[in-house]
C-alpha cells in the first residue's frame, strides 16, 4: 500500500515546463536530428526558401507586437503589411547591440526588445537567461521561453548528428554551464535528442586538464565540444603531464569554434595532434547554433530553417555580392520571446560555395567567421583586423600559438599618432628567440599591409588580459587604449 495509490490527486498550479509548450509540433516545425537529415537538409533551394518566406512573414507579425520593433519599425516608415515577402527585408531596419544596450537601459533589467518585466514572470512560464561573452561591454540577457530552449536543442544536435554523432557515444564538454550558452546547448542537445552520454566536466578551472583527460580514458569520450585552444591545451598536457599522446583516446571528432582560421593552421594542428576531424561552428546566444560544418568540411552551413542570415556592407547596410565580406545580419525563426528581426551582430563573414555541397545539402554555406567588425582598427589608413594576425603569429613554432594587438595614441613630435604592438608569446621550452620578433614584424607587414612592432613576451603571460587560459569565451585579441575607444562599463 502506498500513499498514492488510486486517490485522485489535485492539478498542478505551478508553470511546469513540460506544459509550456507542444513538443509534437516543436519537431514537426523542426525536425530532430534523423528526419531533419533526410528531408530538410536535403531539400531544394527553392523549397528552403518558401519555407524561410513563411516563417520569416510569421515573426514579422510577432515583431509588430513587439514595443522594440514597432517604434523602430514605424521610425523607418512601415506600417504593418508592408512586408509581403522575404525579399522585402530588406526594407526593415537593422539593429545592432548598441540598440540593446540603450533599449537594457531604458527599460531594466530586459530591455523593451524582451517586453518583459520581473513582475511578468511568474506568467510567462519557466524562462532560462543566457547571456553575451560580454566580450564588447556588459553582458546582453537573451531569455528563453521552453519552445526556444528545446528548439536550440534540437538544432545542435542536428549539426552534432550531420558531423557523424550518433546514440551511444560519450560526448566531453569541458565548458561551465554559466550565463555562457554553449555548455547548455551541447549538454542539452545531445542528451535530449540523440541518446548520447555528455560528460559536463567544465571548463580547465572546474576540472583540471589532467583529471579531463583520466575522465575521457576512463569513461571512452569519442567526442570533445570546447573552444579549440583548450583543445590545444588538453593535447599538450596529455604529452607534458601525462607522458601519453592524445591520439591514444581515439576520438572520434573534435567539435569546435575555429575562427578566422584563414589558412587552416589552426585546424591542421588540432587535426594532427588529435588524429581525427575538426569542425568548426559559429554561433552566439540570440542566434544558437547558426552554422556548422559537415563533414565536408568546405564552409560553415546556415542552418536554413532556423536562422535566415543576410551578410551587408558594414558602411553602407547594403546586402553584398556574393562573396564579398560584409556583416552577418540575422532573422531567428524559432523565438518569440524576445523575437530576433535583422540583428547586425557585426561579426564578419563570406558567403561561399554557392550550389550543392559534397555532403548532397542545398543550404548555403559561409567559409569562415572572419572576426569581429567592431575590432577593426584603422591604422594609418589601413583596415586591420586583429584576427589578421593569427598566420604569422603561428608561422613560427616557437610561439605559443597567442597573441594580443594593444592600439595606443602615441605623441610624435606634437602630432597624434596610432600605433600597434602585437604581444605574442614565446614557448617556454624555444631553444632560442634569435631573428624571432624580426621574422614575426616581416610576415605580419606582409600580411597586414602595415608596419607594426612585436613584442616577446613569455608563455601564458597573455593569459588574463587575452582571456586563454581556458576559462569561459572567446579569447581576445584587441586591446584598443586610445582614449576614444575606452569601455563605458562591463569590461573586463
Ligand atoms: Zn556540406
Amino acid at each position: 500500500m502506498t500513499a498514492s495509490s488510486n486517490e485522485p490527486l489535485p492539478a498542478t498550479r505551478l508553470p511546469i515546463y513540460r506544459n509550456a509548450f507542444d513538443f509534437e509540433r516543436l519537431i514537426r516545425e523542426f525536425p530532430l536530428p534523423d528526419v531533419f537529415e533526410q528531408t530538410v537538409w536535403r531539400w531544394s533551394p527553392e523549397r528552403i526558401r518558401a519555407l524561410q518566406e513563411e516563417r520569416f512573414l510569421r515573426i514579422v507579425e510577432v515583431g509588430w507586437k513587439n514595443p522594440f520593433y514597432r517604434r523602430r519599425w514605424s521610425a523607418a516608415g512601415l506600417a504593418p503589411g508592408d512586408i509581403r515577402s522575404l525579399d522585402d527585408i530588406v526594407k526593415l531596419p537593422t539593429y545592432n547591440s548598441d540598440d540593446v544596450k540603450e533599449s537594457l537601459e531604458a527599460r531594466p533589467p530586459f530591455g523593451d526588445f524582451h517586453d518583459v518585466d520581473i513582475a511578468d514572470l511568474p506568467a510567462r512560464g519557466p524562462l532560462k537567461m543566457q547571456t553575451s561573452g560580454g566580450t564588447t561591454g556588459a553582458p546582453r540577457p537573451t531569455l528563453f521561453d521552453a519552445w526556444a530552449w528545446e528548439a536550440q536543442a534540437v538544432i545542435g544536435a542536428r549539426a552534432l548528428y550531420i558531423q557523424g554523432a550518433r546514440p551511444g557515444d560519450v560526448i566531453q564538454i569541458p565548458m561551465t554551464a554559466s550565463l555562457a550558452n554553449a555548455g547548455w546547448l551541447s549538454y542539452k542537445g545531445c542528451h535530449d535528442f540523440l541518446g548520447m552520454l555528455p560528460l559536463t566536466t567544465g571548463s580547465g578551472v572546474v576540472t583540471s586538464s589532467r583529471q579531463q583527460l583520466e575522465i575521457a580514458r576512463r569513461f571512452g569520450t569519442s567526442i570533445w565540444h570546447c573552444f579549440p585552444e583548450y583543445l590545444i591545451r588538453l593535447a599538450q598536457a596529455s604529452q607534458d603531464e601525462l607522458g601519453r599522446d592524445v591520439r591514444d583516446l581515439k576520438t572520434k571528432f573534435l567539435r569546435t569554434y575555429l575562427g578566422p582560421d584563414l589558412d587552416g593552421s589552426l585546424r591542421r594542428e588540432l587535426e594532427e595532434r588529435w588524429g581525427c576531424p575538426a569542425y568548426d561552428a559559429y554561433g552566439t546566444n540570440e542566434i544558437s547554433a547558426g552554422a556548422f560544418e559537415c563533414q565536408a568540411r568546405d564552409g560553415l552551413h546556415f542552418m536554413e530553417d532556423s536562422v535566415y542570415m543576410e551578410i551587408l556592407d558594414p558602411e553602407t547596410g547594403q546586402p553584398v555580392a556574393p562573396g564579398e565580406r560584409g556583416n552577418l545580419v540575422a532573422t531567428v525563426f524559432f523565438r518569440t520571446l524576445p523575437p530576433i528581426i535583422r540583428y547586425n551582430l557585426r561579426d564578419l563573414g563570406r558567403l561561399a560555395h554557392s550550389g550543392r555541397c559534397a555532403c548532397g545539402s542545398h543550404f548555403r554555406r559561409m567559409d569562415h567567421f572572419l572576426g569581429r567588425s567592431d575590432a577593426m582598427v584603422k591604422l594609418r589608413g589601413v583596415n586591420i583586423y586583429p584576427m589578421a594576425c593569427l598566420p604569422a603569429v603561428r608561422s613560427d613554432a616557437r610561439t605559443t600559438g597567442e597573441w594580443l594587438c594593444v592600439v595606443e595614441r602615441v605623441d610624435v613630435a606634437g602630432v597624434p599618432r596610432d600605433e600597434m604592438d602585437v604581444h605574442v608569446e614565446v614557448r617556454r621550452d624555444a631553444a632560442s628567440r634569435d631573428g624571432l620578433r624580426e621574422a614575426l614584424e616581416k610576415r605580419l607587414k606582409d600580411d597586414l599591409g602595415v608596419v607594426v612592432r612585436v613584442r616577446l613576451v613569455d608563455e601564458g603571460a597573455l593569459a588574463e588580459l587575452a582571456n586563454t587560459n581556458g576559462r569561459e569565451g572567446k579569447p581576445r585579441r584587441l586591446l584598443d587604449r586610445r582614449p576614444a575607444f575606452q569601455p563605458q562599463q562591463g569590461q573586463p
